[in-house]
């Protein structure tokens, strides 16, 4: 047996292994891996180009300099680059299988505090490595497999100044342009008759950006993109409304493409969906959000700035996208008149939700999330419930209750409509 071969045993063996702990209802980094997965390898065993995976990521070194090592099945073709505020490196591939413990990247060593890995785009995966402070990416390079060993991707850091960083920042901007950010990744365009209302659902987080966890294991990623899928079939299913989704599978979407999403088809509704996380005391139940310059209170403020980060998480230059954005008067109207009926929405949803779920104490607040920011779209955002607290994880996985609470949602958009039509006719 070549070690070729055996390598793909074991990572055969291995996937079998993550496809039980599907079977059985595991989650974590697991769910992140196709049910598929394993059948498609054992189809491709006889072929030299199955999809390549990451079979162990490790850092070794200390404050002088760290390396961050990538064991892969087949040598990889990386672009590594830097971003700065806050410091990351960021090293993006072609579309791999990360086959890695579900805690991996959660504690770094000396100039690296943590990393994290997943699809970023179509065909693409990305890692994205948190550091300390500035660092320059001293040497990167690949090693086949080798006297027993699995290929490798190497990334050496080494500290620097943030005068040196910032440079190597731009450089590698000028010379390659703006890094990938996903872009529109995971939309899925409307259906049905233009005369309906289209309503946008956005699934917080995905691909590279799970979101928050739970006691368990469940990522919000998933639980998010699982209730979006009922809420958005029975919103079809009463016939009056056109639905898109800002993402329908496990993909990153940056926060201005969802935003993006909603205004380029003109919907008339977007609706971000997330679950909650404090991990203090026993914190439970559903929050509706709406955009605010001012946050309720600090609470609502942590929550926006953790749900703001989704794009920092990602490896997104944040700076860069931010640039082109216009600000006049017409659209400071337009802006007031779009937040008065996404507060109308939200209302609608508190009023409807209360009789079939356990609402948070205060039901409704406000804060400045990135996601609701479209000027022309009434836009709110639901935090389902706290996945930090265990009855509420339990609950938000059962189809009963998402059943009855996608009901009570698709009620509130129902009231919604019918109250922005009366109040608009004369
Ligand atoms: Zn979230």
């Amino acid at each position: 047996m070549t070690f070729r071969t055996a390598l793909r045993l074991a990572g055969l063996i291995k996937l079998a292994f993550l496809a039980a702990v599907i079977i059985a209802g595991g989650s974590g980094v697991a769910a992140a891996v196709p049910a598929a997965a394993p059948a498609t390898a054992a189809t491709n065993a006889a072929d030299d180009s199955p999809m390549p995976y990451v079979l162990d990521a490790r850092v070794v070194g200390d404050a002088n300099r760290v390396r961050f090592i990538a064991d892969t099945s087949a040598p990889l073709n990386a672009a590594v680059f830097a971003l700065a505020d806050p410091y990351r490196v960021v090293i993006d591939l072609p579309e791999v299988k990360f086959v890695l413990p579900d805690d991996a990247g959660s504690q770094g060593r000396a100039l690296i505090s943590a990393f994290r890995y997943g699809v970023i785009s179509a065909g693409k995966s990305r890692i994205v490595i948190d550091v300390t402070g500035p660092v320059a990416i001293d040497k990167e390079f690949t090693v086949p497999a080798a006297d027993g060993q699995p290929a490798r991707l190497v990334v050496d850091l080494v500290p620097t100044t943030r005068e040196k960083f910032l440079a190597s920042v731009q450089a590698y901007r000028d010379t390659h342009g703006a890094p990938d950010t996903g872009a529109g990744a995971g939309a899925a365009a409307p259906t049905g008759d233009d005369s309906k209302p289209l309503i946008v659902l956005d699934p917080g987080h995905g691909g590279i950006d799970s979101g928050t966890r739970g006691a368990d294991g469940t990522q919000e990623k998933d639980l998010v993109l699982a209730f979006a899928k009922v809420l958005g079939e029975k919103l079809v299913a009463s016939g009056r409304y056109r639905i898109a989704y800002t993402r329908t599978d496990d993909t990153y979407v940056s926060l201005g493409d969802r935003v993006k999403i909603a205004r380029d088809q003109h919907a008339a509704l977007f609706l971000s969906i997330h679950v909650n996380s404090f991990p203090v005391g026993n914190v439970r139940g559903t929050i509706v959000y709406t955009v605010s310059d001012a946050a309720s209170d600090k609470m609502a403020a942590a929550l926006a700035a953790s749900e703001n980060q989704s794009d920092e998480l990602a490896g997104v230059d944040v700076k860069a996208e931010d640039s082109d954005q216009v600000k006049d008067i017409l659209l400071d109207l337009t802006q007031r008149e779009t937040r008065n009926f996404g507060l109308t929405f939200a209302q609608a949803l508190v009023r409807h939700l209360g009789r079939s779920t356990m609402m948070f104490k205060v039901p409704h607040q406000e804060a400045s999330f990135k996601v609701l920011e479209a000027p022309d779209v009434p836009s709110a955002l639901i935090e389902l419930g706290y996945i930090s607290n265990p009855d509420d994880e339990k609950q938000m996985q059962s189809p009963e209750w998402q059943d009855k609470v996608a009901d009570s949602m698709v009620g509130a958009v129902d009231g919604y409509f019918h109250k922005e039509t009366a109040s608009t006719d004369p």
